[in-house]
């Protein structure tokens, strides 16, 4: 079952479980709830709904079922009997989702759900008894093996404003990425694109920030493609460690560092007063932001416009009120 709600090819796209999205399609035939910050993502983004488990032909309503194996080796399985393995139909489902999405950047998974839930799924013994709660859901697991880009979370997850700012930023970076090179890479277009990225990748990763540089250096020394592909991935595994307070206060700095002999002093003392408030939790961040915007307006400079940082996503003064 798939759902479009938006269909502006500008906003990223995002996928969400069905039953998030309103749709009757759990097994005992209702909808999840989404909580406050899935409706505020479906409101900002473009979103698809998927259903694999009615999308492999389980009607509603229908069984349970559930995880059952080791660690690494489970299966999904019909909770009643353990005979029912819809194991393989679901990641051939998952497959189907990705060739028919090739735009999505990001997908909001249902807590919990034995197909779509996102690392804390719970695994039973063959003989039915609980085991952990250690697993993706297998539609998860497929998707996150078939696009490593592809920003996860589950609903639950969105609650926490570290992983729901990391999420969205993943999604629109990786939409960006997807735009910059949908008519090929260069050297030259990878070299631009971490420039726009770097202080971003600082607040979140300062390590993958300082192996970011070195590697690019290999343009028009290495195969391109390669060098493109562990560039992404470095950038976009880095964009998965939330940002800290601490973190975004040292990039702050940083950037205030360009305004040095473009504002009074006075102006500066106000500005390094307020990273320091957002530091110790008194604003939230989009307090500096908002100061730092303003003197860049009055004081342009091409290189920190350029910023995502400055605004990495649609509606940035919104979540970044939370963080
Ligand atoms: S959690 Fe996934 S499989 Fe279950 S009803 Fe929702 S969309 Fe369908």
């Amino acid at each position: 079952m798939a759902t479009t709600t938006d269909s502006s090819e500008a906003l990223p796209l995002l996928g969400i479980g069905s039953c998030l999205a309103g749709n009757a399609v759990r097994y005992n035939g209702q909808t999840k709830s989404p909580n406050t910050h899935v409706r505020n993502l479906c409101e900002r983004f473009q979103t698809r709904a998927f259903c694999p488990e009615m999308g492999i032909g389980l009607g509603v309503p229908r069984p349970p079922i559930h995880l059952v194996g080791d660690e690494h080796a489970v299966r999904i399985v019909d909770v009643e009997t353990h005979e029912h393995d819809y194991t393989e139909q679901i990641r051939a489902y998952a497959a189907q989702v990705v060739q028919q999405a090739p735009g999505m950047v990001g997908y909001i998974l249902v807590k919990g759900s034995p197909s779509c839930g996102y690392g804390r799924v719970k695994r039973y013994s063959p003989a039915g008894h609980f085991v952990a709660s250690d697993q993706d859901g297998i539609f998860a697991a497929e998707l996150r093996r078939l696009d490593p880009l592809l920003a996860l979370e589950d609903d639950g997850r969105l609650n926490d404003p570290g992983l729901r700012e990391s999420f969205v930023t993943r999604a629109c970076a990786y939409h960006d990425w997807k735009r910059s090179v949908a008519d090929g890479v260069s050297a030259r277009l990878l070299v631009d694109f971490w420039s726009r990225y770097k202080y971003l990748v600082m607040a979140h990763h300062v390590p993958a920030y300082k192996a970011i540089g070195p590697l690019l250096a290999q343009a028009g020394k290495a195969p391109l493609q390669p060098l493109a592909d562990e560039f992404i991935s470095t950038l976009m595994t880095a964009l998965a460690r939330p940002a800290t307070r601490r973190s975004h206060s040292n990039v702050l700095f940083h950037i205030a560092g360009y305004l040095k002999r473009r504002i009074s002093p006075e102006q500066r003392r106000r500005l390094s007063e307020l990273i320091e408030d957002y530091r110790t939790g008194q604003v939230p961040l989009i307090v500096p932001i908002t100061l730092l915007k303003h003197h860049f307006a009055d004081n342009p400079d091409a290189y920190i416009n350029g910023q995502v940082f400055m605004d990495p996503y649609p509606d940035a003064a919104r979540l970044r009120s939370l963080v």
